[in-house]
Parts: C-alpha cells; structure tokens; sequence
C-alpha cells in the first residue's frame, strides 16, 4: 500500500508512505507505485499513529440506565448502580457490549486499548469474558486488561485472593484504587501491596489513584515513591490522580520533583473527571481535572482516556477521542495555537508510553504499519471541526473506512 500526500504527525511537510508485509518500508516524498500496489491518495490530510485509549472500563459500558439511571450524577450513585448491575453479569453480556465499544473506538481511529475490568466479582466473569476476546480480536485491536478491584483491594477481604486469580488467568495491568481503602494507612498499604505483586509477577501498574477533590488525598507520591524505589516508573501509571486539582502548590512542586524522578505516568479522564468532580462544591467550584498543562510543561507524561461510554457513570460519549481533548484542552488552559497543534499527542504517543508500546508505535520505517488519515490539513482543523477518521489501517490493511457526510445549504448567498 502506497499513502501519498500526507502531513505524517501533523509536521508541516508532506510526504508519501509506502507499507510492505505490514510495516513501514519507505516515508519519503514522491515515491512510485510497485505494479498492482493499492494507492490511498491522502490529499494533503494529516496522517497519525492509531488513536491509544488509555482507560476505559469495556466491562461496564453502555449500560446507561441499567437498572436505573444515575440521576445525581455523583461516582457514588454510580458505584452503587454498578454494585446492582454487575450481579446480572453474564460472558455473552459482557462481550456483546465490549464489541459494541471496540467498534465504536476503531470507527474512531483507536487500535491500541487499556482496559480495566472489575476483579470483585467473585466468578470473574468479567475478567473471563474480556480475556476470551481480547484473543478474538487481537489481529484488529490490542486490547491490555487491568485487574481492577473496584471495592478496594484491603477492603474487600476477598479482593487479595481474587487479585491474585485474575494474575494467573493472564491480566496484563495490576489496577488498584488506593483513596476508597477504608483508611488513609490502609490506601498505603494497598499500593505498597500491589507494587510488590507487580514485580514479583512482572505485571504493569495502573492504579485509579486519589481519583477525589480530597486535598489529603495524597496516594500518588505513596505510589510514585514506590515505583522510583523499585526502579518500575516507566511501567507505572496512575489514572485520574484529580485530587492534584486540590492540592496546594507548594506540596505540588515537591511531588512533582518525585514523579518527574520516578518517570511515571499519569492519565487523565477530561470528560468524566468534569462530570464527576467538584460534586461537593459549592461555588467556588473546582474543576476536579489533574494539572495536565503543568504535568505535561514538566515532562511528565500524561495521556488521556475516555473512562466511561454511555454508563452508570457517564451517560454519554459515543468513542471519540477528539471530545476528550476538547475538554482536556479547555478546562485546563491548553488552548494555544501551538498546543492545539500538539494535542493529539495525548491520544497517540503520550499514550502508547503509558501502555508501554512505544516500541511498537509510530509512523517509522520498520515498524507495524497502523495509522489513520484524518480528513483536515492538520490537527487543528481536525480538532475544531471534528473531523473523521478516514481510514484506520492496521498492518498495513483498512480496518475502517469513513465517508464524510455532505451539507448542502439552500441560502442565497
Ligand atoms: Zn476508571
């Protein structure tokens, strides 16, 4: 396949793509097509690596008003709805919705997704149902589970037990969710538990990590230290880490020095963490989003995740990437020209670092040739108009493919 025309990682140049036995084999302008060599012509239209979800639950999606609606909007309403619909789990349930959320993310231009799946159920039909087709599915979508142990991993006294079940039967992540443990000491000691498991079993971590507008709510250096400590940074994560929103700046350049010395990643969830945070505030009303421009200003690495697709959670969201940096960039003051531009970082290469694919990821030759070609000159445009992915090509074959819809106005003028 020959890709001509195209603005690869939104540079300003444009250059042509030429892929062979599903990997790059030339980027360089003006390349000729072999005889029979299919031809894309990209038009002069920005060509990234493939869209990285990096937290998204494929368990509990679009499940929105199951067994009722979450009318408060709070994640606690939403824990709670959960702990009702998650006894009607069934595998084929599972699946069914999980491959309905895949198809709507590859429509989207995603390749690469971090799952987390609820480990509290003692059957683990989740965890069952998610590792059978992530094997199903392999050859279109990489798909990386987390054993998340939704009531707490100390909490819930069957937890440890179910933690080290769901290693076995082959998770690739050990999650964890530090602030909900039932003490401060005991969301130490979960951390402390969970970073040893990870090492012993070679697993990396991504802990949903002081996801609260709780200004003492201060597991993440607990887990930085840890992953310095233990010299695992680059395989660390913590996802949401919103009580930095709260945190005082003074205590925020101490732990920032840690992070940036433990080289740990930091996710966020922009859509989600607005709708879920700042519910006990009155005005002022924080935002409840961690410092993603002040994170990303330290060279620390922050992707984002969509979380929630039509939950008891979050009732909306249809797999766009490109609404979870709208609001990422909005709320957080990124709205630049140059970052902008750089935005979409936060949804490929920013992402692939944090599932620890970067090996594996980029536009370059000898490398898997997944990409998509995005229908507007550069990012910018992409972001504002929202414009589609035209196609999403894995392995060097089109997995998608999206014709954009056409207005035509009768105005006069
Ligand atoms: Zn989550």
């Amino acid at each position: 396949m020959l890709i001509k025309n195209v603005h690869v990682d939104n540079q300003a140049a444009l250059t042509d793509v030429q892929i062979k036995d599903g990997h790059f084999s030339k980027i360089a302008p003006n390349l000729v097509p072999d005889a029979g060599e299919q031809v894309i012509d990209g038009q002069g239209k920005v060509l990234l690596p493939p869209f990285v979800e990096s937290h998204i639950h494929l368990d509990t999606q679009l499940t929105a008003g199951q067994p009722r609606w979450n009318e408060s909007g709070t994640l606690f309403e939403g824990i709670r709805i959960w702990g009702e619909r998650r006894q009607e789990l069934t595998k084929q349930d599972v699946k069914q919705r999980a491959l309905a959320t895949i198809r709507l993310l590859v429509k989207h231009g995603i390749q690469h997704i971090r799952s987390h799946v609820d480990i509290s159920d003692p059957r683990l039909t989740a965890l069952q149902a998610l590792l059978e087709l992530k094997e199903e599915v392999k050859d279109q979508v990489d798909i990386q589970l987390v054993a998340f142990p939704q009531d707490g991993v100390l909490t819930n006294l069957q937890e440890k037990g179910l933690m080290e079940q769901a290693i076995k039967e082959g998770v690739d992540v050990i999650g964890g969710i530090p602030h909900m443990e039932f003490t401060t000491e005991d969301g130490w000691e979960s951390v402390h538990y969970l970073t040893r498991l990870a090492e012993r079993y070679d697993r990396l971590v991504d802990m949903h990590c002081d996801e609260i507008d709780d200004p003492a709510s201060r597991n993440l250096e607990v887990l930085a230290a840890d992953a310095y400590k233990r010299g695992i940074g680059d395989r660390v994560t913590a996802s949401h880490a919103t009580a930095m929103g709260s945190y005082n700046d003074a205590y925020a350049s101490k732990l920032f020095g840690l992070l940036k010395r433990s080289g740990m990643n930091i996710v966020a969830n922009p859509l989600v963490n607005v709708h879920l945070g700042g519910r006990f505030d009155t005005y002022p009303k924080r935002r409840g989003l961690t410092r993603i421009k002040d994170l990303t200003a330290a060279g620390i690495n922050v992707s984002f995740g969509e979380d929630d697709i039509q939950d008891f959670m979050n009732p909306l969201g249809d797999g766009n990437m490109l609404d979870v940096i709208m609001m990422g960039v909005y709320v957080d003051h990124l709205m630049g020209y140059h970052q902008l531009q750089d935005s979409f970082k936060f949804v490929t290469y920013n992402g692939a670092r944090t599932l620890h694919i970067q090996d594996q990821y980029g536009i370059a030759v000898g490398k898997p040739a997944n990409c998509i070609l995005l229908n507007a000159p550069d990012f910018y445009h992409a972001l504002n108009e929202h414009r589609e992915v035209l196609y999403n090509i894995r392995h060097g074959k089109v997995i998608a493919e999206t014709r954009p819809a056409k207005t035509q106005l009768y105005l006069g003028f």
